[in-house]
This record gives C-alpha cells, structure tokens and sequence, in this order.
C-alpha cells in the first residue's frame, strides 16, 4: 500500500447526533497531518456519483454542535451490485483517493468490508448510530444523545400521566437492539421496559402492573423498543392491558425520529472527536478494515467484519435493576 495523501470521509446509513462532529474531526485530522480530505455527499450513492466536496479545516466551522450530517445521509441499492460497487472504485481512483472514512452503522460497514475485499481499498468505519448495536464500542456516536433525547420526553410524559392517573406505554427506537429503552426506562423511572433480547411474557406484564396499582402508584410508564419481543406492537399491547384491565386509563406515545435529531450530548461530542482523531491516524499508518470504537473509555480498534458479526450483549444487571426499582 502506498502512502495515504488523500482521504474521503462520508456518512450512510440512518443519521445520528455527532456525525458532524465526527466528520469535523476526520476533517481537522487531516488537516493537522496534511493530507487532503474530500468529503462524499449522500454515502455510498454519492460515492457511485462522485458527488464529492474538498473540505478543509475551515470549512467545519460550527458544526460540532449540530445535529444530523453536513454530507447528508442516504441509502444506495446500487451499491449492492459490484457494477455499483465498480463505478464507486472508479470515481475514487478518478479523484486520486486514497482512503476511505465511513461514519455509519452495520449495514455501511457490511458495504465497506465488501468494498474492501473487491477492491483492495482502504476502509475505516466510525460508529454512528442511535442504537449502540455494533461490536467493539461501549458506545456508538449518537447514543448517548438519543438516550437523553428519549429521558426527557419520558419525563415530560410522566407529568401528565400522573395527573391523570394513566397508564402510558411509550414506544422507543430500537428494532433489534434494547439499548435505548433499556437505559431511558431505568433512567426515567418505568415501570417495565420491554426489549427485543427478552421475552418477558404478557402475562408478567399484566402482574407487574397489577403490583405497580396495589402499592399506591398513581400513574405508570411502560418503556417498549420498536422490536420487542411480546409479538404486539405498541398499539396492541395497550389494547391488550385495557381489555384485561379496564382500571387502566391507557394512552400510548411513540417518540419516533425525534430521538434522531437535536444537538449532541457533550459525551457524543467528545466521543466523535476521539473516534475521528484515530480513524485518520490509523489510515495513515496504512491499517485497513478496522472500526475504531470505545472501550473502558480508551479508544480501540476492532477488525470491521468483526465489529459486523460479534453481536451486542444487554446489561443483564440494568434489567435486574429495573426490576428492583419498580418495587
Ligand atoms: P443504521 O443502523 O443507523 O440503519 P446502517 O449503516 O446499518 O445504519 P443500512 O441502511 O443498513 O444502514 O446500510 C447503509 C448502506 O450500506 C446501504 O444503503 C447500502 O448502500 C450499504 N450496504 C448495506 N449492506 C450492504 C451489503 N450487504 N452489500 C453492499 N452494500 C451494503
């Protein structure tokens, strides 16, 4: 592998909070190594495109406080097909390319591991999304923010639903993975928390309620992820608890794309900065097919197929605890 002298830096995939940051960083980094970054607009489609910006030092002023992604973010079928996976390798060589930054979830990575082996191109991926679901980080960028995103909605919630006495089943996102609602319903005092790596049981549900009225609680909050397990959605499990306990004044919440948006948390802001700093040095120093990512709060570099395949484990201790503070 020759000498790295020109980095492209991009963002696929759903967006997340601190992805500016992150390509700030990727940005600044070159810039402090002098070595020239370009940036691709709208992920891998832009990339077949060649929909590409010169970006310097300057031109991601401001930004690190900013949600959602300056190069946009988008979806590419095209890039499925080696034809679109070819026309991408070429507009790269085109452009005198040398490295590529990915700034995405597992889906982008499984694009840029394949990418990889086709090509024999430089790939480094970033951990960008609200799901934490990836291998190899504590935390991906966007989490943390999301997290407090979702808290504070629970929280405003609450103040209604106490005065009304009611029941509220808050739907969060999380298809696969129970992170989110995992964290925010400890954070937010729920009740129950309903996640995709856990059946809990309808049945357990209903109890745990049942236990939730008898010890004076005027008002309740369950916390579900999109993919929980209960085989209902949000909708249906709420007329599941009406219809076998009328008591219940339920209403339902889904907080939707807002937990994509917003400002990130000064952590995700941090945690960005860091990752974008060793994504660029590791390129540089010729390394390929890693994904950088947080470990007991050191950054670390994990194989990117790895970071792919090696699953995410819930904190079985958070679900203990839940459990306990619902008492
Ligand atoms: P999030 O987890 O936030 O949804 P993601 O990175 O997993 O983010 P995806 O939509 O799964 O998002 O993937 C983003 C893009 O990566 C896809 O649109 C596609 O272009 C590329 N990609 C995903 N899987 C593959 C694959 N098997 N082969 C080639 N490209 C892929």
């Amino acid at each position: 592998m020759g000498k790295i002298k020109k980095i492209a830096v991009m963002t696929s995939g759903g967006d997340s909070p601190g992805m500016n940051a992150a390509i700030r960083s990727v940005v600044r980094t070159c810039a402090y190594y002098k070595t020239e970054c370009i940036g691709v607009y709208r992920g891998y489609q832009g990339m077949i495109e060649g929909d590409f910006t010169t970006l310097t030092a300057r031109n991601v002023n401001n930004i690190i406080n900013k949600g959602g992604t300056i190069l946009k973010s988008a979806r590419s079928d095209e890039f499925r097909t080696p034809a679109g996976r070819k026309k991408a390798y070429e507009q790269l060589k085109e452009h005198n390319i040398d490295g590529l930054v990915v700034i995405g979830g597992d889906g982008s990575f499984t694009g840029g591991v394949i990418f990889n082996k086709e090509h024999n191109f430089p790939v480094i991926g970033i951990p960008g999304t609200i799901d934490n679901d990836i291998f190899g980080t504590s935390h991906t960028i966007g989490y943390d923010t999301a997290l407090n995103t979702a808290v504070e909605a629970i929280d405003k919630i609450r103040d209604t639903a106490s005065s009304h006495n009611r029941l509220f089943f808050v739907e969060v996102m999380g298809r696969d993975a129970g992170f989110i609602a995992l964290n925010a319903g400890v954070g937010a005092g729920a009740e129950e928390i309903l996640i995709p790596e856990e059946n809990l049981g309808l049945e357990r549900l209903l109890e745990s309620l049942l236990k939730s009225r008898r010890s004076g609680k005027s008002s309740s909050i369950v916390v579900v992820a999109e993919g929980d397990k209960s085989g209902k959605n949000v909708f249906e499990l709420a007329k599941y608890v009406e219809d076998n306990m009328p008591e219940y004044d339920v209403r339902v919440s889904v907080l939707g794309h807002m937990q994509r948006g917003g400002s990130p948390s000064c952590f995700d802001r941090v945690l960005a900065s860091r990752l974008g700093v060793k994504a660029v040095e590791i390129l540089i120093d010729n390394k390929t097919n890693l994904m950088v990512g947080l470990k007991n709060n050191i950054v670390i570099t994990t194989d990117l197929e790895e970071a792919i395949t090696g699953g995410h484990e819930i904190n079985k201790e958070l679900l203990r605890v839940s459990d306990i503070m619902s008492t």
